[in-house]
């Protein structure tokens, strides 16, 4: 049993108090800190580019492959049926097409075979979520926020085998959502205020808050809810995660949430008050909840860029196709210079995009690397990138690129939903984790090893034997890194010879690791402690990052398709990487010559309303009401619109 300090137990009532240190904290402590397997991307950021970690391309197993490639025939023929405008048109995914899915076990694809699932492998179940999200996105956003942040996942990797045994079958036929956001929790779980109070018996917790924008909420029989319990006698406390059913008396959905895109997601406002959950169906531990969730995602993260890696090679077929079909000017659109780089840049970017998916996707079937960066890197680069790719399609399609599909096709046209993609893209930057909280996440652990070697040099609380301590570590552990920066492979004219025309990039990356892992430790040598208030040079540091891996990424890749594609893929990885050592030596001069420190200044004071005259002369249409919205806990006072499937 626990020993609690009285003066400091929580109670339930309270809303938590919460400061930055505090949200610090509670990231810090969600985070994974141990590092038992390589990483490439770490070595990345610390100068050393360790092609061996991911080159020869991992092969995969021919078996897993065959049950995977007879899925996907079987997922194609059934995608092939869906009328994903109807889906757009009626904002909602109909009946049949859910039940489709769950005969064909989509439910279940990452689920072992054990219990009734596919047992699909990273590499299968990112394609089959690429092909099923080409269908219409708000399918992809159903599969995948089911199966890599909703129940399977987080059972699979921390529930008990009675867990196991209870939720896994059920979720090859059922739907899940994760529970984590509140109008007032968004990026900062610090602050979250729905609670779980143990039971006196210790057998339940009861559960209340309000729970926002939850994807499959509106429909899910089975929730994961992360709530805060209270530290009290015999209760570590902190936040929990907790596998609900979603019928439960006291859960009521308030309302179905509409997007700029996804209008098929079924994505709500959960009350909940007075639930009764058992204590059984608590994942983990109390206070686990968010490295639960975070380790879920190492993973989880690869869903989203196999999404927007598909909606990349949609917006290629796409240009390709109407570039060569419209004429302006005496020429086909595609042969003006200005769209022609659009198409370059387009195809360039699907096959990065699917070069990290495949490899990020690859590793983490082998289990032999450690993918947390990656998937992370890959989940910011994607987004992004998908998010450029799809405006750039759009500005191809011209004036069409701006009218939705049903208007195209309704006056005699191909309905191509080109609007619809950039709309459906957009929100991949906000969730599972916003560009700018992947920045920070990214490049916490880029400077890890710093942080473990010299981190109470710059900590206010370390005492003066600590800060000794750490001085005399980070001399020895400076004193042979700094120097191995200086010289790598990368100079060696002929390095990476094995990789033909892609041994210059090879080179240019080895070079570029070294010269980040150099730029790191100056930004951190300059402003030690404050650096992490320096998001925008950390966001670059970050961003570079991310371009070297999807350079390497493509090269290894690209050897490897060589026997089946020939020297195409070569050509695109080549077109890939001359484009992306551009940005990154666009990244490495901003660094250190940029309007950062004038921004800054700007920022802050319009943040005074210095500049409220600026704002003169337009309307504010917004419909009035508070910026969040109540969320106290309590009995609903509205309408539950929870959508209860057949079957
Ligand atoms: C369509 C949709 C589906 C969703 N699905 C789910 C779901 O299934 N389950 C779930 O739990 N949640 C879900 N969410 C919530 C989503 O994960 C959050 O929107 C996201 O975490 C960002 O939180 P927020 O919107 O409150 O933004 P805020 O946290 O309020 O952030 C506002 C802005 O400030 C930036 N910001 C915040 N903190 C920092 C910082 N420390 N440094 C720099 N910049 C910062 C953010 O990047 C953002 O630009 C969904 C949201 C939407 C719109």
């Amino acid at each position: 049993m626990t020993t609690v300090d009285p003066a400091r137990t929580e109670t339930a009532a309270a809303p938590p108090v919460v400061d930055a240190a505090k949200s610090r904290k509670v990231a810090e402590e969600a985070r994974e800190s141990g590092w038992d397997r390589p990483s490439f991307a770490k070595e990345l950021f610390l100068g050393r580019f360790r092609l061996d970690l991911i080159h020869p391309y991992p092969a995969g197993d021919p078996e897993v492959a065959r049950r995977g490639e007879e899925f996907l025939d079987k997922l194609r023929v059934f995608c092939e049926t869906i009328d994903g405008h109807r889906i757009e048109r009626e904002s909602k995914i109909p009946d049949e097409v859910i039940d489709g899915f769950r005969q064909l076990g989509a439910f279940g694809m990452k689920i072992p075979t054990e219990y009734g699932g596919l047992g699909l492998s990273h590499v299968y179940y990112n394609r089959a979520l690429m092909l099923a999200g080409s269908a219409n996105a708000s399918i992809g956003a159903l599969l995948s926020a089911h199966q890599s942040i909703g129940v399977p996942q987080p059972i699979k990797l921390f529930g008990t085998d009675e867990q196991k045994r209870e939720f896994l079958p059920r979720c090859t036929r059922q739907i899940s959502a994760f529970l984590l956001t509140e109008p007032d929790v968004g990026s900062d779980p610090a602050r979250l205020s729905t609670t779980a109070v143990p039971g006196e018996d210790g057998e339940s917790y009861t559960l209340n808050g309000v729970k926002l924008w939850t994807t499959n909420g509106v429909l899910a029989d089975l929730l994961v809810v992360m709530a805060r319990v209270p530290r009290s006698e015999g209760h570590r406390g902190g936040i929990t995660a907790f596998v609900v059913e979603a019928g439960a008396p006291g859960i009521t959905v308030e309302n179905r949430n509409a997007f700029m895109g996804l209008r098929g997601i079924e994505n709500g406002v959960t009350r909940m008050h007075d639930v009764v959950v058992p204590a059984r169906n608590r994942i983990g531990r109390e206070g686990e909840g968010l490295k639960i969730a975070l380790t879920t995602l190492n993973t989880g993260r690869l869903s989203l860029p196999a999404l927007c890696a598909g909606a990349a090679k949609w917006s290629l077929k796409i240009a390709r196709e109407w570039a060569n079909e419209r004429e302006q000017w005496g020429r086909k659109v595609g042969e003006h210079e200005a769209v022609g780089s659009k198409i370059a840049y387009i195809a360039a970017g699907a096959f990065a995009l699917e070069s990290v998916l495949e490899l990020s996707g690859q590793l983490a079937d082998e289990d032999r690397n450690d993918i947390r960066i990656e998937a992370a890197l890959a989940k910011l680069y994607s987004s992004e990138m998908a998010w450029l790719i799809a405006d750039e399609l759009v500005q191809i399609r011209g004036g069409r690129g701006y009218e939705t599909a049903e208007s195209l096709a309704a006056r005699g046209e191909r309905g191509v939903p080109a609007e619809q993609l950039l709309r459906d893209l957009r929100i991949n930057r906000i969730f599972e984790g916003s560009t700018e909280i992947m920045h920070l996440l990214i490049a916490r652990e880029a400077v890890d090893t710093h942080l473990s070697v010299a981190g109470d040099i710059i900590d206010p609380k370390a005492d003066t034997g600590r800060k000794a301590k750490a001085a005399a570590r980070a001399g020895g552990f400076y004193a042979r890194w700094l120097p191995s920066l200086a010289v790598g492979k990368g100079q060696v004219p002929g390095g990476y010879g094995e990789f033909g025309p892609l041994a210059e990039h090879l080179r240019y990356v080895e070079r570029a690791s070294r010269k980040l892992a150099r730029q790191t430790f100056y930004g951190m040598s300059r402003w030690q402690g404050r650096l992490e208030h320096r998001q925008v040079f950390l966001g670059r540091i970050v961003d570079i990052g991310a371009e070297l891996f999807a350079m390497s990424a493509s090269c290894v890749r690209a050897l490897s398709l060589r026997d089946s594609r020939g020297e195409s893929a070569v050509e695109l990885a080549d077109a890939f990487c001359e484009q992306a050592r551009r940005r990154v030596d666009e990244l490495f001069a901003r660094l250190w010559h940029n309007s950062d420190d004038r921004d800054r200044t700007l920022a802050s004071k319009v943040l005074d309303g210095s500049y409220t005259w600026l704002e003169e002369g337009v309307l504010d249409a917004s419909i009035d009401g508070p910026w969040i919205a109540d969320a106290s806990h309590g009995e609903t006072s509205r309408p539950d619109v929870r959508r209860r499937l057949p079957g």
